[in-house]
């Protein structure tokens, strides 16, 4: 017999990463929902509401039968009041996790980034192993680093698996941070400026692959044992891998 589909809340939905990652799921024929503090689009059942109230979360749950949820709401980088990422980054997310353990549901997807272990110099062939820096870059990536923690520490707690995603620089239709920053700085005239000795390297991913990326790290997530670590993996196995 066929597993059951999951039904899916995409919190943040209404913004540009969880727009993509709605259609993607919309093109598969997947029972999708949106949880946001504002509404941009009426083509999927829309729960406004705040992730910082656990109860509007859990209301938008219940009511949209959420078996998965993938969580994507952020305020975006470069707030001059940085507490509004500690209490919608951290606290926010600990609401979801709540609202989520406290209505049965399965599936938590975490969007990270690729920030919550810059430390402000090059960072090459590093996996997820690389803690945190001690000290933080700024407020934002703090924040996304604390949320990630709190979702990874409750993998498997009440009835919920988790996994948290950490992309880099993110563009493509729709997006209004990157392009709408490099705009500005071509209006004022900065574009002699040089920072760094010009062989400043950033990873960027194009919006689609990182919404793919969602889909697959929801679709993952299953009670089925972990994978074991790669040396432990039969030869002929490692060589899909190589
Ligand atoms: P976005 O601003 O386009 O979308 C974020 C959405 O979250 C918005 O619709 C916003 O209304 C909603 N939101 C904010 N606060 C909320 C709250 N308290 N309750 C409910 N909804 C709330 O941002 P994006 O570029 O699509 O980024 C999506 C995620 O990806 C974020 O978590 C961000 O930290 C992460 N990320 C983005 C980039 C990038 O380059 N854009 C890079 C790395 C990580």
């Amino acid at each position: 017999m066929a597993a059951s589909k999951d039904v899916y809340l995409i919190i943040g939905g209404s913004g540009f990463l969880g727009r993509h990652i709605v259609n993607q799921l919309l093109e598969r024929g997947d029972n999708v929902s949106v949880f946001d503090i504002v509404q941009r689009y009426h083509d999927v059942p829309f729960y406004s509401g705040d992730i910082s109230e656990k109860d509007q979360v859990a209301v938008a749950l219940r009511k949209s039968g959420t078996t998965c949820i993938i969580h994507v709401a952020s305020p975006p980088h470069g707030l001059k009041d940085p507490s509004l990422y500690w209490k919608v980054n951290v606290d926010g997310t600990k609401a979801v996790i709540a609202a989520a353990q406290e209505t049965g549901v399965q599936k938590l997807v975490f969007t990270s980034s690729a920030g919550v272990v810059f430390n402000g110099s090059d960072i090459i062939d590093i996996d997820e192993r690389l803690p945190p820096p001690e000290k933080p870059m700024d407020a934002y990536n703090d924040s996304k680093a604390h949320g990630e923690a709190a979702v990874l520490e409750a993998n498997g707690k009440g009835g919920l698996l988790t996994v948290a995603l950490r992309p880099a620089g993110i563009f493509g239709p729709g997006d209004h941070q990157v392009m709408a920053g490099l705009y500005a700085v071509y209006e004022k005239g900065q574009t002699h400026f040089q920072i760094g000795d010009n062989t400043n390297i950033f990873d960027w991913t194009y919006v689609e692959n990182v919404a793919y990326a969602h889909l697959l790290a929801a679709d993952k997530l299953s009670l089925l044992p972990p994978a074991p670590p790669f040396d432990e993996l039969p030869e002929d196995e490692k060589k899909h891998y190589s």
